[in-house]
């Protein structure tokens, strides 16, 4: 799973790192939020009113599933069930609540956090995006400091300060891990 604070570049990096690694792909996750200028139903996430959400949550379809910044998310087990059965690896792009939740409940689960350069950075990059509201930039950035100040938490931190090196250094610790995952004793 790849965590990191929102504007931190874990969509990119990911999307560079499954153009050169097969056998991989993104859950697509269930949200409540508003669906941003581009974004398509199904595609980055599933899109849903929270009485649906809550719906699903006491339906128990839910690996895990937080709040972020005012609004849900959930990592759907149904999406997991399609990725595992073609026999590929699934990458969870998660908040932090989430990755605390994932491993308890799969502590085989691999963690990385991709971080920012700066806060600074990172404020500029949000506002530079230009689809979220005032408040809703306010909110990931204060998010993001709480995120930050739990990176120690995770696996790998990989910094983000250049795409194409951050997209090596993802890659390779994708490569590294898969191969111990399906060599491993445990199988
Ligand atoms: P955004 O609204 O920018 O797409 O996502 C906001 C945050 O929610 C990001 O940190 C993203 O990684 C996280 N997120 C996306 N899907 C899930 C999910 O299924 N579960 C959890 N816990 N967080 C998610």
């Amino acid at each position: 799973m790849v965590s990191g604070p929102s504007g931190a570049g874990k969509g990119t990096l990911i999307k560079g790192a499954l153009e050169r690694i097969g056998d991989l792909a993104v859950a697509v996750s269930a949200t409540t939020r508003a669906m941003r200028p581009g974004e398509v139903d199904g595609r980055e996430y599933h899109f849903m009113s929270r009485a649906e959400f809550a719906r699903l949550v006491e339906s128990g379809a839910f690996l895990e599933h937080a709040e972020f910044a005012g609004n849900r998310y959930g990592t759907l087990n149904t999406e997991l069930d399609r990725i595992m059965d073609s026999g590929r690896s699934v990458i969870l792009e998660i908040e932090l609540q989430g990755a605390r939740n994932v491993r308890v409940v799969r502590p085989e689960s691999v963690s990385v956090f991709i971080e920012p350069p700066s806060l600074e950075e990172l404020a500029r990059r949000l506002r530079a995006r230009a689809t979220d509201a005032d408040e809703e930039i306010e909110a990931r950035l204060e998010v993001a400091r709480t995120e930050v100040a739990a990176k120690a938490e995770f696996d790998h931190v990989i910094l983000n300060d250049e795409i194409g090196r951050a997209t090596d250094e993802l890659v390779s610790v994708i490569e590294s891990e898969v191969e111990v995952a399906s060599g491993g004793p445990q199988g």
